[in-house]
């Protein structure tokens, strides 16, 4: 059995499309462009190149965008004294700083330090427990891309067992509190796997819907899917050979019954659905 290619590249293309409409409407209506702020520390060269495409994405869906770039060495304070302009700045809707950071930033620090309503990333403690609590915001970009996916797949999570694979704040995490929520897209019931769980391969192979978050090329083997499941692979790894997901892709596309590719599987949907939070963040800064 050869699995089907969920295609998260035209995916996004067509949510990228529906809010450019949104987008478009609501400017019509307030008068206001959306406009999201980029915070760049450094010159680290992949994270330019993951501003850019951000940047790019505002500007093709008629928002606009603002790229702060401090230098490798700014402080702790310095970087907060940043994020308070932009906190107050009312033609700013969202701010994203991108990460990682370098390491003499406290980093929970400056994202603790973005406002609430403007924080399009979903890291905010205030929007963390309000995804946990059933009511979000903002949803993360990564898992809400990941959950569209599903849905608009027509993949069940409902009753599901899904095995998250990583406990990162960024996707592991949120990704695992949304799917045990009620609702579309989620009333599943769900295993978050780690470098300290046991027997790995039994409970990845438990998984109807298996989510991989972990950094580690190649990592899941054929060996380790339940034949017929759906596996989501998040992860972006720079090897030699190129770009390759956390999944053996090859080898597990001959098990799973739905598999996304690296590239053009999650990655695409981040960005649209960052997309999605600057507009939503410009909107409820405009309903005030
Ligand atoms: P982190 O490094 O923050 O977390 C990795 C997680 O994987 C940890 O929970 C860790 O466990 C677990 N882990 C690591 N090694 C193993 C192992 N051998 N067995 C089991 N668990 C393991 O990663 P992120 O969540 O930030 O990112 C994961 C991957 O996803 C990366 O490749 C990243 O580039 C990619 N990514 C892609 C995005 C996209 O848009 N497509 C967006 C964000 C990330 P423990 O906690 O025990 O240490």
């Amino acid at each position: 059995m050869t699995a089907t290619i969920l295609d998260g590249k035209a995916l996004a293309g067509q949510i990228r499309a529906e809010i450019g409409e949104k987008v478009a409407q609501f400017t019509a209506t307030s008068n206001v462009t959306p406009c999201l702020a980029a915070v760049l520390v450094g010159q680290d060269p992949a994270s330019q190149v993951y501003v850019r495409n951000k940047q790019k994405a505002c500007e093709k869906l008629g928002m606009t965008s603002q790229l702060h770039t401090p230098p490798a060495d700014i402080s702790t304070d310095g970087l907060l004294e940043l994020i308070g302009r932009l906190n107050q700045d009312p033609t700013v809707h969202g701010i994203l700083v991108q990460l990682p950071l370098p390491e003499q930033i406290d980093e929970p620090r400056v994202l603790d330090a973005v406002h609430p309503l403007k924080d399009v990333d979903a890291f905010h403690p205030e929007n963390v427990g309000r995804i946990v609590q059933g009511r979000p915001r903002f949803l993360p970009c990564t898992p809400h891309g990941i959950q569209q996916l599903l849905l608009r797949n027509g993949v069940e999570t409902s009753g599901a067992n899904v095995v998250v694979l990583g406990r990162s704040d960024i996707v592991g995490k949120p990704m695992a509190a949304m799917l045990m929520q009620k609702g579309p897209g989620a009333n599943a019931t769900v295993t978050v796997a780690h470098s300290r769980t046991k027997d790995l391969p039994g409970v990845t192979r438990s998984a109807d819907i298996l989510i991989v978050a972990i950094g580690r090329a190649k990592f899941v083997t054929a060996e380790m899917v339940r034949p017929g499941a759906v596996v989501i692979d998040v992860g972006i790894n720079r090897t030699e050979a190129g770009l390759v997901g956390d999944v053996d892709f090859d080898a597990v596309k001959e098990v799973a019954g739905q598999i996304t590719p690296v590239p053009g599987g999650v990655g695409p949907l981040t960005i649209a659905m960052l997309m999605h939070n600057t507009l939503a963040a410009a909107e409820l800064q405009t309903a005030r």
